[in-house]
């Protein structure tokens, strides 16, 4: 029998399986699928076994497979057939389709042979009689006879006792060791549920039929119950003994999901995050190919599981960038999703308060179905949301807290009520705006925010590369007031304090949350009430369900809204729709505070008056306007070189690549410089290609993406639906 094996060599060239034999003690346990350890010239490396056969017709000498790295591990038919089209849609390599789809532990090139975790034990190993005439041949072995004694009633941990003592009574053969293994992650405790779902969630329920491939959007606003609809989903499909993926984007989220999952359903839930330790993910991997679980609950890569009889995927918070990995292979998990739905003949849930434009569009198409679930569940309200002119405020010197929003502070703190403060410093190129009027740059010709370079001491545009040169003074109200912010979480946090010198403050952002289980902690003492104000980035705006808040302040809501990027409208929305969903979700009303220096600002106010279809209008103009997404779907390229020239010769011939080999329904935009130009000394150009229909496409920028395979001075990079050009 021969194998066809898939090499995994860094050489984008070497992207082909060669053909290997099978030695005899293989024949039995070897299935497509495995990883394997193969000689390849002097070296052995890893490959996939793509095929099994059994005739190979070449004279040419084989080698033989070396060995099975886990017999445990099999990428099963669907998962073979999902790499496939992740590798189509995406343009990468077969090996790295592959890789991707493996928890950590399981492609690191020097894997450890073994993650699994044992408890183990010891136990007698001879009879009573045996054991008795030991312990009288040997009064002085007192230590001996302890342990032996113990052992009367049954196995014991080995780690009770003295080793030494164990390891000379295990070479008398008086005792054997029992090893067992183990789950790192155990929740047998089930609180049963006594959720009885309001008239809308039943609706939802029922609107989707569990026994077709269809996408349905459940647009419920914040505090609508959307997690009941998805639990009471999955139900139904493990009844029917079919499994559940569920999706979430983060794992400042997963936290409270994750633990109402395990509620309901206890083991029957594997989770899969980016926080779990190499050996939790092994673990839950396995648990997943023991078929021992029918909920996957996870992040991004969870899409890959190896969950066989799929009955239903749910993407929660369907809008959030996570979804999309924006390192290669740049996939997109609804895609994924959407990709083992329709092959599964089961439906696809994607829930969201404010969902993307691309999403929204399909539902009122037709495309998908739209569910709504316009209310909060029981008495909670909306909370009521207003806008503080920072323009005034700075006059008064309130750089960074506005009056109202230090006096609703204040009294929350009387009350004994908590207040979560966003502050989002996403965006590294600093924005420059005057102080006195708001004026912000932006470029006549694409509608976005002009970028300031220090460096170069000008102000420029991403897309189309206009360039303006920083004045003195604002062209708009002739003050001499330009200035640029930049305000992060950290100096905000010093200033809360000197503010509020007796409350307690607690700050969760990227840099508060590097250790394991920080973001856990983070919520269970703010939940606990240890603290006052939760103060962060956008990890505190999803999510998050804490019954004492009653106020939500945005401390600069222009930090986002001036991001460089046709989505930042998009982003601004949500973001600030979801963060203000924070506050009051009890009987409590919340409120919130939003300080801007752009306070007549559209989707701010779509915002106050928490109107997702007015916004959805707005920017769908704006999005035909300048022929973006969901109008057009977007490809950026980019030609990256450490030579500069050179980056900018090959750029342009990718260009005339492109204007040659694509239809003229096409709109080729650049080169430009793109967003960061310089990467560890690496020069990155971009083209954006934009296109409603073309079907070549894919297959013209598969042999763009081969004529740079075995450049080595020069690297492209291909994002089909990239989440920022
Ligand atoms: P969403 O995800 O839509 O923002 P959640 O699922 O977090 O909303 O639900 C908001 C709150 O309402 C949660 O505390 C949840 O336990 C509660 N809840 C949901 N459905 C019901 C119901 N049918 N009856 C009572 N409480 C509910
Ligand atoms: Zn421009």
């Amino acid at each position: 029998m021969y194998a066809d094996v898939l090499i995994e060599y860094n050489a984008k060239s070497v992207d082909k399986s060669f053909t290997y034999l099978i030695p005899n003690d293989l024949k039995d346990i070897i299935k497509i699928g495995m990883k394997v350890i193969v000689p390849f010239g002097s070296k052995k490396i890893y490959g996939f076994v793509i095929n099994i056969k059994d005739i190979y017709e070449d004279s040419y000498e084989l080698k033989s497979i070396d060995s099975i790295v886990d017999p445990n591990f099999v990428l099963n038919d669907e998962l073979m057939d999902l790499g496939k089209y992740l590798q189509e849609r995406t343009l990468c390599t077969k090996i790295v389709a592959y890789q991707t789809m493996l928890p950590s532990s399981m492609k690191v090139k020097e894997q450890k042979s073994n993650y699994s975790k044992y408890l183990v034990y010891i136990e007698l190993n001879k009879d009573i009689k045996e054991i008795d005439e030991y312990i009288e041949k040997y009064p002085r072995r007192k230590k001996h006879k302890e342990i032996l004694d113990a052992l009367r009633d049954g196995r014991s941990l080995k780690s009770n006792y003295d080793s030494k003592y164990v390891n000379e009574l295990l070479k008398e053969d008086l005792v054997k060791i029992i090893k067992e293994q183990i789950y790192r992650i155990n929740k047998n405790n089930k609180i049963e549920d006594n959720v009885n779902l309001n008239i809308d969630q039943k609706n939802a329920v029922d609107k989707i039929n569990l026994k077709e491939f269809k996408v349905h959007l459940l647009h419920g606003v914040t505090g609508s119950g959307k997690t009941e609809v998805y639990i009471n989903l999955i139900k139904k499909v493990v009844r029917n003994n079919k499994c559940a993926i569920m999706l979430v984007p983060e794992i400042s989220l997963t936290a409270q999901v994750v633990n109402k999952f395990y509620d309901r359903f206890g083991n029957d839930v594997a989770i899969f995050h980016s926080g779990l330790s190499e050996g939790e993910r092994y673990d839950e991997y396995l648990k997943i190919l023991r078929d021992e679980v029918h909920i996957v609950v996870g992040t991004r890569s969870a899409v890959f599981m190896p969950i066989k009889n799929l009955g239903i995927v749910i993407i929660d918070e369907e809008h959030s960038d996570t979804y999309k990995q924006d390192s290669n292979p740049r996939y997109s998990a609804i895609d994924m999703a959407e990709y083992r739905c329709r092959i599964n003949n089961i439906p696809l849930v994607l829930g969201s308060a404010t969902p993307s434009l691309e999403s929204m569009a399909r539902a009122l198409k037709g495309v998908y179905n739209y569910i709504e679930m316009p209310n909060r569940v029981g008495n909670a309200k909306l909370p009521k949301i207003s806008i503080v002119d920072m323009r005034t405020e700075i006059k008064k010197r309130n750089a960074i807290f506005s009056d109202v929003l230090k006096f609703k502070l204040s009294t929350r703190l009387e009350k004994g009520e908590q207040s979560i403060l966003l502050l989002n410093r996403r965006g590294y190129s600093t924005v420059v705006s005057c102080k006195n009027c708001g004026y912000t740059y932006k470029c006549p010709h694409c509608d976005i925010t002009l970028t300031y370079h220090k460096t170069s001491n000008n102000i420029r545009c991403h897309y189309c590369g206009y360039t303006v040169i920083k004045g003195e003074i604002c062209p708009e109200c002739k003050e001499r007031s330009l200035g640029e912010h930049g305000l992060g979480t950290e100096k905000l946090e010093l200033e809360l304090n000197k503010l509020l010198p007796n409350a307690r403050i607690i700050r969760m952002d990227a840099d508060t949350t590097r250790n394991k289980g920080a973001h856990e902690d983070i919520i269970k003492k703010f939940r606990n009430h240890e603290y006052d104000i939760l103060l962060g980035t956008q990890m505190i705006s999803k999510g998050l369900d804490f019954p004492l808040v009653t106020l939500v302040g945005v401390i600069n809501a222009d930090a986002t809204l001036n991001i460089p990027d046709f989505r930042s409208g998009e982003r601004t929305y949500s973001l600030l729709s979801q963060v203000a969903g924070r506050a009051g979700r009890s009987d409590l009303l919340g409120e919130v505070i939003i300080q801007t220096y752009d306070p007549d600002n559209y989707t701010l106010k779509c915002v106050c008056n928490n109107n997702y279809m007015d916004f959805y209008n707005y920017e769908m103009g704006n999005r035909k306007k300048l022929s973006y997404p969901p109008y057009y779907y977007l490809t950026s390229i980019k030609i990256a070189s450490k030579d500069y020239e050179l980056a900018g010769k090959e750029v342009n011939k990718v260009r005339n690549y492109l204007e040659k080999k694509l239809s003229n329904n096409v709109i080729i935009l650049g080169p430009t410089t793109a967003n960061v130009f310089k990467i560890n000394d690496v020069y990155r150009f971009q083209i954006i290609v934009k296109y409603k229909r073309e079907p070549n496409l894919f297959s013209i920028l598969k042999e763009l993406d081969g004529l740079y395979m075995l450049n080595n001075k020069c690297n492209i990079e291909i994002d089909n639906n990239p989440l920022q050009v």
